[in-house]
Order: structure tokens, then sequence, then C-alpha cells
């Protein structure tokens, strides 16, 4: 805990963008001006504080932006933030804005940056989960989980249309390089076939044999939904393996992609976002310093920034179970 009052906070979005991103900035200004503590715009994550690309913003720099897709901050990814020298010149930024607390909304990258950069300077840190992986743990949402996997499940339901009409086998690629949620919950929320996640082993003749199973009691729709980081790979290496050993089977690739980070965010996400923003800045006036806001079963909850990086959540293997059954 800090003793310092926080009189000017910096708000930014790091890493890849989240629907939602934008009402928590909105939630953060607002919060902060009616404490009477002014905020500042950093354009495009830690590039924003190392170049000192810095602005002051208003509650109007905030209108009509609670339901647009992306950030206005624009977001980034900084090589320069992972050198001493770079961060060096991040708090110089800050010093001269006067800026004495900083709110980072972003995934697991972004948090272990704030980390490293609280620990070297004077400036409390606060995170908020923003990534649409849902890969950070003291948190059962993060902002922008919600509107993507609705994405995919919207996404993956039309396929399902044309798949049922020709008896076609999809493979559908859904994003997540290290974590499988948007698969896991799209996959079960369309009723998918099987679901491959980076977080467990893919047994491919596992599914091979049941879906020749399911061929030969002309059961010919079938919906096999790949996260991009599974460890066989992405759809198209699933597909290719799949043609080979299913000669008799009219299979199919798609893969989803960028649709998934877009769009207008879901209530949900546009909800959470207020919340956590809110209690970001609550936060910071209470003194607290390298923790992440999140919300565990309805409630806020408070994670050391630490925790939140190195504690993944886990899935159960209930869910594994429920896709088999629900699929036969
Ligand atoms: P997403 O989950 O969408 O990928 P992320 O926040 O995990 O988002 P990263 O690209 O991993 O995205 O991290 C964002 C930025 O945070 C990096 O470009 C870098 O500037 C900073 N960062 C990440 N790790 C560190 C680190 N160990 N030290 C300093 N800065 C870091």
């Amino acid at each position: 805990m800090s003793t310092k009052k926080v009189t000017k906070i910096g708000v930014l979005t790091s890493g890849g963008d989240a629907p939602g991103m934008n009402a928590a900035i909105r939630a953060v200004v607002r919060t902060a001006i009616y404490h009477g503590i002014e905020v500042y715009g950093i354009v495009r994550g830690y590039n924003g504080m190392v170049e000192g690309d810095i602005f002051k913003m208003d509650s109007k720099s905030v209108a009509n932006i609670i339901q647009r897709g992306g950030t206005i901050l624009k977001t980034a990814r900084s090589a320069a933030f992972f050198e001493p020298e770079g961060r060096q010149k991040a708090y110089d930024n800050l010093k001269k804005f006067g800026i004495n607390g900083l709110v980072i909304i972003g995934g697991d990258g972004s948090f272990k940056g704030a980390q490293k950069f609280s620990n070297e300077f004077d400036i409390p840190c606060i995170g908020l989960p923003g990534t649409i992986d849902k890969d950070i743990a003291g948190s059962d949402f993060t902002i922008g989980f919600d509107t993507a996997v609705n994405t995919a499940v919207e996404a993956i339901d039309k396929i399902r249309d044309t798949a049922d009409a020709h008896d076609r086998l999809f493979v559908v690629e859904v994003m997540g390089r290290d974590a499988g949620y948007i698969a896991l919950h799209s996959g079960i929320a369309t009723g998918a076939e099987n679901i491959l996640i980076p977080e467990t082993k893919t047994d491919i003749e596992e599914l091979i044999a049941s879906l020749t199973e399911k061929e030969k009691r002309k059961k010919l729709v079938n919906l096999v939904v790949v996260a991009e980081g599974d460890e066989l790979g992405g759809a198209n290496e699933i597909g290719a393996i799949m043609k080979t050993r299913l000669p008799n089977a009219d299979i199919r690739i798609c893969i989803l992609g960028h649709i998934q980070r877009g769009g207008a965010p879901s209530c949900l996400d546009r909800l959470i976002a207020s919340r956590m923003g809110f209690h970001a800045v609550e936060c910071l006036i209470e003194g607290r310093n390298n923790v992440m806001v999140g919300i565990v079963n309805n409630k806020v909850h408070y994670t050391p920034l630490d925790n939140a990086v190195k504690a993944k959540q886990k899935i159960s293997q209930d869910w594994f179970k429920i896709v088999k059954i629900l699929a036969s």
C-alpha cells in the first residue's frame, strides 16, 4: 500500500485488442474525474509511455465509445519497454506530465511489464484483464472474452447450416494461441463433436476413431473446433490429417480469424469493463499497487499481478466429458 496521494493517472491499452476496452477506458476516465483526479490517455500501449505520446482526457473524450469495439487509445506491443532504458524513458515522460498512478488494460504480457515498472519506479500500477483469451487467473471473465466467444458461436452456427445441407465435416479454427477457452466455450455452445485445445494433449487416433464410428452410422455432419494453438496445429494441419485418414468424408476447413476481435462489445463485456474500470481508480485512491481487478462469483476481486500472470485457470475434465456425451 502506498500512502502517496494519487492526483494524476494515466490509462493505456496494451497487447491484443479486445472488445470492451473502450468501456473500461470510459469508466476509468469518468471515475477519476468524479474524484477530482486528472486523467491522461497513453497512446499505443507502452510505446506511448516510452515516446511521450500522452494527452489529457476529459469526460467528453470518452463520449459515444461504450458500444464500440477496438480501443480509442490504440494498442501495440512495445519492444522498447522490455529494455531498462525504455522503461526509464517511460518513467521520465510520466514525470513530465506529473502522472503518479497507472491503469493498464491488457493481457498477461502487459501485466508482466506493469509489474516490472512498478517495482522499479514509484508509480503504482493497477491491471485490468483485457484479453479475448481469458487466460488470466483471478477473474471469472476477462474483458472481450464474452464478445469474442459469441462472435465465434454466431459464425459456427452459420457453418453448421451449410455443413448440414451438404453432409460435411467442418474443421473450424478459433483464436487461442496458448488458451483454449474460446474453442471450449464456443464448441460446447454449438454442439461440436470434438474440441481441440492447447491445454490438453490431442489424441488424433481417438478423434479419427470417433469420426469413423459416426461415419459408419451415417452421422455425416460433424464440427471439429480447434484452437489455433493446439499442439498438432490449427485447422489446416488437423484438416490435412483428417483428409488422409477419412478419405470418404467431405471435409472443409474454416479459419475464423480476426473477426473474433472486432465488433460491438456484449452486454457482459461492457458491464465488467465498467465495473473493473471504476474499481481500478478506487484501488489507486486506496493506495493499492501491483494488483489486478477481477470479478469472481460476481464480486470484485483483487489479485497480485504476479499471481494473475503465473497461476493459469484450470480446465475441468468435466467439460470434456460433456462434449463427448452430448456429441454422441
Ligand atoms: P494478449 O493476451 O492479447 O497477447 P498481452 O498483454 O499478453 O496481450 P504481450 O504482447 O504479451 O500482450 O505484452 C504486451 C506488452 O507488454 C509487450 O509488447 C511489452 O511491451 C510489455 N511486456 C510484456 N512482457 C514484458 C516483460 N517481461 N518486461 C517488460 N515489458 C513486458
